[in-house]
């Protein structure tokens, strides 16, 4: 292989930390849905339980069940989606809880739970006002009725939203809608649910958006937002590093064996600094499966060149600002077909 992600399994550690440290009281809940935004779903789960995070959130059904495989019977684990009853089922015999945004949904978790003689975990959904799944508040109190009347089969252990993050406005709005739905819970079911609402942004700039869960998946990998505040000031270094080696030299130029099938952005050719055992280099063109770096005295096959991330020039996130767009839609247009070689 000429080109592979090189994932710092240190500096992901280091991120953990941080986020918990900021988050504190509240708790993390590390999100690692895109097979942990592209890092490798087994190894970061692994460093993660290491690291004492107890809470993981997963888009889906089976990437919890992943998540269970490799941490563990100790973790607790959250997928905000459910499609059917074979996802109910499954999430029953791994211990895993269940996002609920309908009443729907809810009914089905209750009644598979029951038939089954099993307790399910639910974490429901109150729409704050992004309409993308979630009760509406006009529907919330009757919602909570349901779990009332379904306590032989499921636990209400959190209630949560999702917000914008775009505008504080807004989510302040948001906020006083979330609040109102979660003291109704707390008010009819013990003991109270868990309160989640906020992802990374807003977690680290706005301490009454914690509750007491974090969901925060960008972050711990050391993506930060494009325009927003400096890694250093977060506190956070990106953990993955897109790395190639050099497959042929000429004159003055070099090329290495990275291209755009594995997603390296051609329109980073002519804007891109990278690294090489010469110093900094510009990205001169990118083709298909090779891209080509301004020569260093010496070059030779072999030489590693870090074309974006963590130990390279420029960060994902950097390298979003050039394109306009987000840090994490660079990280996840790298080629899952990548190795990943950890550190
Ligand atoms: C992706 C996601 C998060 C994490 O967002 P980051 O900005 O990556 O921290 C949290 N909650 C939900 C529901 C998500 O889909």
């Amino acid at each position: 292989m000429t080109a592979w992600l090189d994932v710092d399994l240190g500096a992901f550690a280091a991120n953990l930390a941080r986020v918990r440290e900021t988050v504190a009281p509240a708790r993390h809940m590390l999100v690692v849905k895109d097979d942990a935004y592209g890092h490798g779903l087994e190894p970061i789960v692994t460093r993660a339980v290491a690291e004492g995070v107890e809470w993981f959130g997963t888009f889906d059904v089976p990437t919890a069940l992943a998540v269970r495989r490799a941490g563990g019977a100790g973790c607790r684990i959250l997928a905000w989606t459910v499609y059917d009853d074979a996802d109910i089922d499954r999430a029953l015999d791994a211990s895993v809880d269940l996002g609920v945004g309908d009443a729907f949904v809810l009914d089905a978790v209750i009644r598979r739970a029951r038939e089954r003689g099993l307790h399910a975990r639910v974490h429901l959904k109150i729409d704050t006002g992004l309409h993308r799944n979630g009760i509406r508040p006009e529907d919330w109190s009757a919602a909570i009725a349901r779990v009332q009347l379904g306590v032989d089969a499921i636990a209400l252990v959190g209630v949560w939203s999702h917000i914008a993050e775009a505008s504080d406005s807004e989510d302040d709005a948001a906020r006083a809608v979330f609040i109102a739905a979660a003291d109704e819970a707390a008010a009819s079911v013990t003991p109270p649910p868990l309160r989640h609402l906020a992802a990374s942004a807003a977690s680290f700039a706005r301490p009454e958006f914690r509750f007491d869960l974090a969901r925060i998946g960008a972050f711990a990998y050391g993506i930060r937002p494009d325009g927003g505040p400096a890694d250093e000031l977060l506190g956070i270094r990106p953990v993955a590093t897109l790395c190639a080696e050099t497959v042929a030299v000429d004159d003055s130029r070099v090329t290495v064996g990275a291209g755009a099938l594995d997603g390296l952005d051609s329109r980073l050719a002519g804007v891109l600094r990278v690294g090489t055992p010469g110093g900094e280099r510009t990205l001169l063109s990118v083709d298909a499966t090779t891209a080509t770096v301004g020569g260093w005295p010496g070059a030779r096959p072999g030489d590693v060149v870090t074309l974006l991330g963590g130990r390279a020039p420029l960060t994902a996130t950097d390298a979003a600002e050039l394109l306009g767009t987000i840090g994490e839609q660079v990280v996840l247009r790298i080629s899952p077909r990548l190795p990943r070689r950890y550190r």
